[in-house]
């Protein structure tokens, strides 16, 4: 392996490995939208396939400011990520909210990975002076930022435990006489969930009356 004897190989270099994370991006990201069930997941991460691609331009013109050749080195991090993703979204769920949850869970690993990455490369571009190249690279920060946030906003309404909790107690409290094991093995299933979410609104209105 050739050395890396400058500050501004070094940075080519972690251009090079960001261009690959961001190609194979463009390969998973349908992949996992394929999968989501819930509408906005699965328009957001169509979204983030939009804004990856231009991404992969703002890279493509980092390295034409720096005349280099636009050209990925195997990120390795990358790889591992989302090979895990695959395996974990992979399993069996018998709950579509579920397999939601850990498509909201890879992809915020994704994210995170992207963010560590671009924070380094704009700390190195600006020892570099090489302005234009912060300010690209800032761009696709921004959107890596807000795509992490979005994740987590939706993340809160897939998988609704309060809901499920509310209705366990309040069946414990007045409903059938059925074990706690049974009510959350019942949880587990896509229609008891949405019952949960149900009963649950039931026993608030109840409540107030
Ligand atoms: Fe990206
Ligand atoms: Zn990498
Ligand atoms: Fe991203």
């Amino acid at each position: 392996m050739a050395s890396i004897d400058s500050m501004n190989e070094l940075f080519v270099d972690e251009l090079r490995d960001i261009y690959d994370a961001e190609k194979r991006l463009t390969k998973a990201i349908p992949k996992l939208a394929k999968k989501a069930s819930n509408d906005d997941l699965r328009s957001a991460l169509e979204e983030h396939l939009q804004e990856t691609e231009g991404q992969i331009s703002r890279l493509e013109q980092a390295f034409e400011h720096l005349g280099e050749r636009a050209k990925g080195k195997p990120c390795a991090g990358m790889k591992g990520i989302l090979e895990e993703g695959d395996e974990h979204v992979g399993e069996d769920y018998e709950d579509d909210d579920l397999r939601d949850a850990v498509i909201i869970g890879s992809a915020q690993r994704v994210e995170h990975y992207e963010i560590a990455a671009y924070g380094t490369a704009i700390a190195h571009a600006r020892l570099l002076q090489q302005d234009d190249i912060v300010q690209l690279l800032e761009e696709s920060l921004e959107e890596e930022k807000a795509a992490d946030a979005k994740l987590s906003q939706i993340a809160e309404s897939v998988v609704n435990i309060e809901a499920a909790d509310q209705s366990e107690e309040s069946e414990e409290k007045t409903g059938p006489a059925r074990s706690r094991q049974a009510t959350s093995r019942q949880r587990s299933t896509a229609a008891s969930s949405s019952k949960a979410r149900v009963s649950s609104s039931r026993a608030k209105s109840a409540r107030r009356r």
